[in-house]
């Protein structure tokens, strides 16, 4: 018999069946995505059956993480085949609500991070970091599930979700899962369907570039040197712009200019109206 994956659309249905869930003594574990899933989430999936008895996922696309002109109208919404994947995977439940179910009328609430949220993308995408944080709030609060995945692809959401959380008292561990990437070493996302082949060839300098970094810095080199060279290398390969590509603290984002220090490597570049990001950790 096929999996079945549940499909609730209401907060109210999604604390009902999280607490039959738990009335039961069973355990939660939570991936919150804005569909259009490809292997990276499956794998956050994945990861989620083992930490847990039942593994819920979320599709959403969040309008309050989006931008004037960024790409929320277009963003592929294919829930038919992402419940099927869910489905597969042997995903329990999958929360879909609507825009109207998670931001009522009158709705008129704010999250701010300071200083995780200013720096990388938080300094390209003003208030995404808050629309992003507003709605995890949100999933966490309605759900309250044992464990939450988040991915490594979006590393400083992912220590942003982990600052907020701790902050607010959200009792939810969080836990990251590793960036799965195409073979050419290309980090999976949504986005990369906007490619057209031509972008889809170029788009793989980036990660190329970040890992040159890393092995800079690891070999006691520069850190803004390595990542002044990568930005030139990925303009050169056919990226249009960079917005930033640097070397960091892992824990508090802050920049690293010496080698032998904790880092990641960080970047974000363009290619026409795509955005693309990635990282590399240093150890
Ligand atoms: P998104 O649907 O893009 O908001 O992503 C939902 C979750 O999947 C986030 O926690 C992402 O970090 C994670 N994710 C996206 N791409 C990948 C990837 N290539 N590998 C691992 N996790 C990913």
């Amino acid at each position: 018999m096929p999996n079945q994956t549940e499909i609730i659309r209401t907060v109210a249905d999604l604390r009902a069946r999280v607490a039959a869930w738990r009335k039961a003594g069973e355990t939660v574990a939570m991936v919150p995505t804005m569909g259009a899933l490809h292997d990276g989430h499956l794998s956050l999936m994945r990861l989620a059956k083992t930490q847990a008895d039942h593994v819920l996922a979320s599709i959403f696309v969040n309008p309050a993480q989006f931008g004037p002109g960024e790409d929320f109208e277009r963003y592929p919404r294919t829930e038919a085949e992402d419940v099927a994947k869910l489905a597969t995977m042997g995903v329990d439940a999958a929360f879909v609500p609507n825009v109207r179910e998670m931001y009522p009328e009158g709705f008129a609430t704010k999250v701010h991070i300071e200083r995780l949220g200013d720096v990388l993308c938080g300094a390209h995408r003003p208030g995404h970091f808050d629309g992003m944080a507003l709605v995890v709030v949100k999933l966490l609060t309605a759900a309250l599930p044992d464990v939450a995945i988040f991915g490594e692809k979006d590393y400083q959401q992912l220590q942003i979700i982990r600052r907020f959380t701790a902050d607010l008292n959200i009792p939810v561990r969080i836990m990251g899962g590793a960036i799965e990437r195409e073979a050419d070493g290309l980090a999976l996302s949504s986005r990369n369907r906007y490619l057209s082949p031509e972008q889809r060839r170029a788009a793989v300098a980036l990660s190329v570039a970040l890992r040159a970094v890393r092995d800079v810095v690891k070999a006691g080199g520069d850190p803004a040197a390595a990542a002044a060279k990568a930005r030139e290398d990925v303009l050169k390969a056919g990226f249009d712009s960079v917005d930033y590509i640097e070397v960091r603290d892992p824990a508090t984002l802050e920049l690293v200019t010496e080698p032998g220090k904790p880092a990641r490597v960080f970047g974000a570049a363009r290619l026409g109206a795509t955005r693309l990001i990635d990282n590399w950790p240093v150890d």
